[in-house]
């Protein structure tokens, strides 16, 4: 009840927006379910100032406002900073979902992974400058860690939420220039399974890049995903039964992959690899026996950068990327990895 009448509170006394307070500016994407803006406010609706951001969704942006809605409430710090999102009608290609949020950098954690200065870029923009450190190996891996650690954070809030993503990838994790950490974006895939928000219609296309094995999130054992948004209760019970949010806990582990091999960043470099690991049954270690003997030496570097302190990093990567979703490390658990040791903590606490 208190909640309710908090988010009533809250609504009454925040910003709401209209089409014509909204100046549009560059595009900044175009997916299948709606293109997405930079854009100004119009002179005199702009009380705060600054950039904000415009999607404007069809199909699938009633769940992507639930879904940033609940957020704001529940974990505002792991996804950009949604302002508002409403029913536009007027619009020549039929209704619209808008959805506004702050403009929270120019760069997502995959434009800054396809330089060649990753991960030092990186450094400087959570530090603000250069470190006057010589490069190598521990540093690089220090600065993996913290992204690691703000990823993990940030999915630990949503999965505790009870969301689960769905779509994460380097495309949809965005650097927040005002807070120097990575946030969450494009909710508009997202699974809210503690209140049965679960909209995905079985042709629904997961990014094969970064799926995990399992297509759909629910096991079989559960009934099917309606079809469309609808109200059922789903049991925390069956969230434990099947851990729906290792889903995204594969796709982090992908990323974390991509860190730390250089020669697995390309997109094409990502499939050879999924094939690869498919080949070998999706258990890591195997794969790592069959590649590492004819390793090259951006391959090689991977390994010795996992292989720091015994070993650590790379068994928290085998322990994200597992066939089997159960196997598979919590968000919660991964955080208190020893990976994330004295160091890494420090790292942490310095960015909340
Ligand atoms: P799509 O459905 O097109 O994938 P996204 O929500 O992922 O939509 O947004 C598309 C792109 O727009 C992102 O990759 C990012 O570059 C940019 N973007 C989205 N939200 C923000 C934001 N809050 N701040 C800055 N850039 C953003
Ligand atoms: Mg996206």
């Amino acid at each position: 009840f208190d909640m309710f009448v908090l988010a009533f509170v809250e609504r009454l006394f925040r910003s709401t927006y209209k089409k014509d307070d909204i100046v549009l500016g560059k595009k900044l994407g175009e997916g299948s379910f709606g293109s997405v803006y930079r854009v100004s406010l119009a002179k005199k609706t702009s009380s705060k100032g600054g950039d904000l951001v415009l999607k404007r969704a069809t199909e699938y942006g009633a769940v992507e406002i639930w879904m940033n809605e609940r957020v704001r409430r529940a974990c505002a710090n792991s996804c950009a900073d949604f302002l508002y999102g409403f029913l536009e009608s007027s619009s020549k290609k039929g209704a619209e979902y808008w959805l506004l949020w702050r403009f929270e950098g120019k760069a997502t954690l995959a434009d800054l992974m396809q330089s060649r200065e990753f991960p030092y870029n990186v450094e400087a923009l959570i530090l603000g400058e250069v470190q006057d450190l010589p490069k190598g190996l521990d540093r690089e891996n220090r600065i993996i860690q913290t992204i690691m650690g703000q990823l993990l954070f940030a999915l630990d809030g949503l999965h505790s939420t009870g969301i689960v993503h769905r779509d994460i990838k380097p495309q949809n994790i965005i650097f927040s220039e005002g807070s120097r950490t990575f946030k969450i974006i494009d909710l508009g895939a997202a699974a809210d399974l503690r209140v049965g928000i679960n909209y995905i219609p079985k042709e629904f296309l997961l990014d094969p890049r970064y799926a995990a094995p399992e297509q759909y999130i629910m096991s079989t054992q559960t009934p099917s995903a309606p079809s469309a948004p609808v109200a059922t209760a789903l049991s925390p019970v069956l969230w434990q039964l099947n851990l729906p949010d290792r889903f995204d806990i594969y796709s982090v582990g992908l990323i974390f992959l991509q860190m730390a091999f250089p020669g697995l960043r390309s997109d094409n470099s990502l499939i050879q690899f999924n094939r690869q690991l498919k080949r070998c049954d999706y258990d890591l270690v195997s794969w790592r026996q069959t590649v590492e003997p004819r390793a090259g030496p951006e391959l090689r570097k991977g390994f010795e950068l996992l292989d720091l302190d015994g070993g650590i990093g790379w068994e928290l990567l085998t322990s994200m990327v597992r066939f089997k979703a159960r196997q598979r490390i919590s968000a919660k658990t991964a955080l208190a990895h020893p990976y994330f040791g004295r160091e890494g903590l420090l790292a942490l606490s310095f960015i909340q």
